[in-house]
Order: C-alpha cells, then structure tokens, then sequence
C-alpha cells in the first residue's frame, strides 16, 4: 500500500514523492503518465483522468489522501490491469526512436497516433475536464467515442491545409503554453464502429453536437461553409486570434 501525503493532480498540493508515487502506480494499472519525474504535468492529469473514467463518473484528475482513486489504484484490479502500449504496435515499429523527452513529458511524434490518456493531457485543462464529460455521457449513451485528434502541430496544420481538409492555417488545435506545451482548445471525436462513414457516423456527431453544446461548447457541425462533424472547441472562432497570441505563435 503506497499512501500519498497530500493531493496529486489537477488543482493538487503536488509533492513531488507523492507524484512520482502516483506516476508509479499509474504505470502499473496500465495508464501513461509519461516519464516518472515527480512533475504533475498535463500528461499525468490525463493518465489520472482517463484512470478514473474506469470507475469515476465525474473524473476530477486528482488522488486525494484516503480517496477512491488512491485505493483503486493501490487495488488487486488497478494491478491486474493489462499494460497497454502507449502508442498502437504498427506506429511503433514505423517511427523512429524519439528524441529525448522535453521536461512534464515527450510531445514529439503524431499526435494522431498518442494513446487516448495522452491525447486527452494535451487538452487545455478546463477544456479537457468538459471533453471527459462529454465523452462519458456518449458512453452512458452506448457510443465508442474516441478521440483523433487533440493537439497537433503547427506543421500537421499546414499538411492538412495544403490537402484541402482544413481550411485554417492555424486552429484552437495548435493552441498551445508561451513554453509550447500542447494546450489544445479543439478535439476531434468520432466512434471508434464508424468513424466517418455514411451513414452511421450521423447518429453519433448528432449526440456529440447536443452533448457538446450542454457543456457550452461549439460544434463544427453547426458551420455552414464548411460543416466539421467531429469537431469541439472551447473557445468562439471570433477569438482564435486571441488563442494564437496566447500560444506564443
Ligand atoms: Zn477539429
């Protein structure tokens, strides 16, 4: 049994032998909470929330001394867990070895291709703690949500552009810290049966519009000119001028 002496995660005291303790048993239930450095970065919240969305039905990103999510992960089932590989078999074997990992985490690579807890960490956290509500009330409803993209690069935007699949050279997607740690103000999510294929994708984009919306979000399906079914953003379009400034960019 590993106590923590005080809270770890979104909003924590954060100590960091506490936090390297967390990261430890985050490791072992399966989660990914990036190297254990004893920082609560943005991909330790994210492998704590997409923990509790085990067993939470409001997963709040953080372990509390004497709490549930302490002693599920301290649990004969949080050990049980089987390891999941942080990116798919396949990717791994077409991407070259990374290059050393930046401080609170490594955001190198596709992020099309990070696991969901770490596509979910490079959410902006307020943001983020709406997106895991949105997601568990499309699996309280049967659906298989499952996220595409969180944050991407400057670099991917530009590739998207120039395909003809976006039709901004910068999106709340790219928003990121002044220090350039991924703090996405978009998600793109589709079910993981249908993706984007007619017809039965509709059924899901329609409850992620609604979902979305009652957690006051915007819902790309709801443009006009260039209707984008999966996407959710935080913020107006009238401020992503605002959110590039805000990103360093
Ligand atoms: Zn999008």
């Amino acid at each position: 049994m590993a106590p923590v002496s005080a809270s770890v995660g979104q909003g924590g005291i954060n100590r960091s032998d506490d936090v390297r303790k967390v990261q430890q048993l985050l490791k072992q239930a399966g989660a990914d909470p990036g190297p254990i450095d004893g920082i609560a970065g943005p991909r330790t919240i994210g492998a704590i929330l997409g923990f509790q969305q085990r067993f939470l039905t409001r997963p709040d990103g953080r372990v509390d001394p004497g709490g549930r999510t302490i002693a599920r992960l301290n649990g004969p089932a949080a050990r049980a867990a089987p390891r999941r590989p942080t990116l798919p078999a396949p990717a791994r074997a077409a991407t070259p070895p990374p290059p050393a990992r930046a401080v609170g985490g490594d955001w190198t690579g596709d992020s099309q291709r990070w696991s969901q807890d770490k596509k979910l960490a490079s959410l902006q956290p307020g943001f983020r703690t709406r997106i895991v509500e949105v997601i568990r009330q499309l699996k309280a409803e049967g659906f298989r949500p499952t996220i595409v993209f969180g944050w991407r690069s400057v670099a991917k935007q530009q590739e998207l552009f120039r395909r003809g699949v976006t039709k901004v050279r910068f999106s709340f997607h790219n928003a990121q810290t002044p220090q350039g740690i991924p703090n996405a103000w978009a998600v793109d999510l589709v079910d993981e049966r249908w993706a984007w294929n007619e017809p039965d994708c509709h059924r899901f984009f329609k409850a992620l519009g609604r979902i979305g919306k009652t957690q006051g979000l915007v819902w790309g399906g709801d443009w006009v000119s260039f209707r984008d079914w999966a996407h959710l953003q935080g913020r107006q379009n009238s401020e992503l001028a605002a959110v590039k400034r805000e990103s360093g960019l």
